[in-house]
This record gives structure tokens, C-alpha cells and sequence, in this order.
């Protein structure tokens, strides 16, 4: 994404472009996905002109502005999306890397479950589908035993 387009995103969603702004959401953008901390190690770590604390900040005023999302994750750590709509992800549990799954009649099918057996006094907010694996090949047995 061009400078000028973040720009333009960011004043949509009635956020001023500060330079901090453009720039994690420009990396933001680059990663798809990113907890805080990758961020911030990818915007330079110890040679980031950002404390962690002002990223923590920033992706905050992005997530409420609508720009982002905020997802849990299996690590324990909350992850940031730049694509908002709902979709659901594979998470490869050798490199942590996140991405996107989308099946959106999958998706209303587990939903539709889900609200149909949920407990009285309950309200569905969302489901999400996160997927576990690894790089490698699928054999015979891993098939069989699902
Ligand atoms: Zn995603």
C-alpha cells in the first residue's frame, strides 16, 4: 500500500496520520498478521525509534478506529489483523506463522451449530476457527485416525 492510500485510510477512519500511525500500519499491512512484540521486533527491536509501549498505543487507536482486528492466538498472545472481515486461520505451530483460512459456508455452518446448542443465558459473539499444523505431508495413519 502507497503512502498516500495509508494516508487516506487512516483519515477515513478518522484517524489523524501521525507518523507512527503510518508506519505500523504500513508494516501492519506488509505482515497481514502480527502480535505486538513481532511488530515491534520487526519495526527494528532495540533500533526502534517506537517503545513497545507507544506500539501497544498505536495498534490500540487502530483496532478502535476499525482498522485492524484483535484476535487471541494459540501462543498465548492476543495478534493483530489487518483483514476485518470474518475469517478463520491456520496457524503453523513450528514457525507461528498465522494466516488467513476462509471458507465462509464452513464458517456459517459451525456458527449455526454453535447457536443451536449454546447453553440458555448465553449469547454467541463470534466464532473463530484457528487450525493447528505444521509444514510437512499428511500420512495414511494422521488421515485415519481423524
Ligand atoms: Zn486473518
Amino acid at each position: 500500500m502507497m503512502e498516500d492510500d495509508i494516508k487516506a485510510r487512516l483519515n477515513q477512519c478518522g484517524l489523524k496520520a501521525t507518523p507512527q500511525r503510518m508506519r505500523v500500519y504500513a508494516a501492519m499491512c506488509q505482515l497481514g498478521h502480527a502480535s505486538a512484540d513481532a511488530l515491534y521486533h520487526f519495526l527494528g527491536g532495540d533500533r526502534c525509534t517506537m517503545s513497545l509501549a507507544t506500539i501497544y498505543n498505536v495498534l490500540g487507536s487502530l483496532t478502535d478506529a476499525g482498522l485492524l482486528v484483535q484476535r487471541p492466538s494459540f501462543s498465548n498472545k492476543m495478534f493483530f489483523d489487518v483483514n476485518t472481515t470474518p475469517h478463520g486461520h491456520l496457524y503453523l505451530q513450528d514457525t507461528h506463522e498465522i494466516r488467513d483460512f476462509i471458507d465462509a459456508p464452513l464458517r456459517r455452518e459451525v456458527e449455526a451449530r454453535i447457536r443451536a446448542q449454546l447453553p440458555a443465558g448465553l449469547v454467541l459473539d463470534r466464532v473463530e476457527i484457528q487450525v493447528v499444523c505444521h509444514a510437512g505431508h499428511e500420512t495414511t495413519s494422521e488421515k485415519e485416525a481423524q
